[in-house]
C-alpha cells in the first residue's frame, strides 16, 4: 500500500476525532497522534508535565503553544510517522499551525462538523474504563449492565474534563482559538468539511471517501 496523506483532525470536543483518528490509523497502518492522550498520561503517571497539563485540562483551557510544539515535534521525529500520520488534538491555535507547518509538511486537514447541542450530549453521555480503557456512551454505546466494563467488570468514570461546566468552556476555547484554523486551512486549499452526524461507520466512510493515499 502507497504512504497515507500526512492528516490533521479537527472539530469540537465530541466531534468524534479520537474514535475515527483510532478508524483512520488502523486502515492505513500509521500512527494516530493524540495530544490530549499524551497529556492524560503524563497526568496518570504524575510526571511534571502531568502536574502543569492537570490544571489546564480541568479548567478546558489550552496548554501553552510552545510546550504543545516541543511534545509534537518530539513524536513526528519517531520512524513510524514516516509513512503518514494522523494528528488528533493539535493544532488548535494558529500560531501552532505555523509552527507545525517549519516541523512538517501536512498534507489534507479533515474538520469533522457537528452542532454544539449534539457535542455536549455526546461528551456529558461519555464514560471510559478506568482500568482497561474500553470506551462508552450512556445514550448510544451503554454498556450491558449501567456505570459497569462489560469487560473487566470495572466501575466506569467519566473523564474530568466532560463535566458539563467544563464542556462548556472546552467548547468557548475551541470556537476562540481553533475554529479560526478552518479558514487558516481553507485559504491554503488543504481543508475538507465532512459531516459529522450519523453512526460511527457512516462517519468514517465519509472521511476515507476523500483522496487519503499519498501518490
Ligand atoms: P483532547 O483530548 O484533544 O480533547 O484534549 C484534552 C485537553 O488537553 C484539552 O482540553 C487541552 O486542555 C489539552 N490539549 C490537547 N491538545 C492541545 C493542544 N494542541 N494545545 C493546547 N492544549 C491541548
Amino acid at each position: 500500500m502507497s504512504d497515507m496523506k500526512r492528516l490533521v483532525l479537527l472539530g469540537p470536543p465530541g466531534a468524534g476525532k479520537g474514535t475515527q483518528a483510532a478508524m483512520i490509523a488502523d486502515h492505513f497502518c500509521v500512527p494516530r497522534i493524540s495530544t490530549g492522550d499524551i497529556l492524560r498520561n503524563a497526568v496518570r503517571e504524575g510526571t511534571a508535565l502531568g502536574q502543569q497539563a492537570r490544571a489546564h485540562m480541568n479548567r478546558g483551557e489550552l496548554l501553552p503553544d510552545s510546550l504543545m510544539m516541543e511534545i509534537v515535534e518530539e513524536r513526528l521525529k519517531l520512524p513510524d510517522c514516516k509513512n503518514g500520520f494522523v494528528l488528533d488534538g493539535l493544532p488548535r491555535t494558529v500560531i501552532q499551525a505555523k509552527e507545525l507547518e517549519k516541523i512538517v509538511n501536512i498534507d489534507i486537514v479533515v474538520a469533522i462538523d457537528v452542532g454544539e447541542e449534539e457535542v455536549v450530549r455526546r461528551l456529558a453521555g461519555r464514560r471510559l474504563c478506568p482500568i482497561c480503557e474500553a470506551g462508552y456512551h450512556v445514550e448510544f454505546k451503554p454498556p450491558r449492565q449501567a456505570e459497569i466494563c462489560d469487560r473487566c467488570g470495572t466501575p466506569l468514570k467519566q473523564r474530568d474534563d466532560d463535566q458539563e461546566g467544563v464542556i462548556r468552556n472546552r467548547l468557548k476555547t475551541y470556537r476562540e482559538w481553533t475554529a479560526p484554523l478552518l479558514e487558516y486551512y481553507k485559504r491554503k486549499s488543504i481543508l475538507r468539511v465532512i459531516d459529522g452526524k450519523g453512526k460511527v461507520e457512516e462517519v468514517f466512510r465519509r472521511i476515507v471517501s476523500l483522496d487519503l493515499q499519498k501518490r
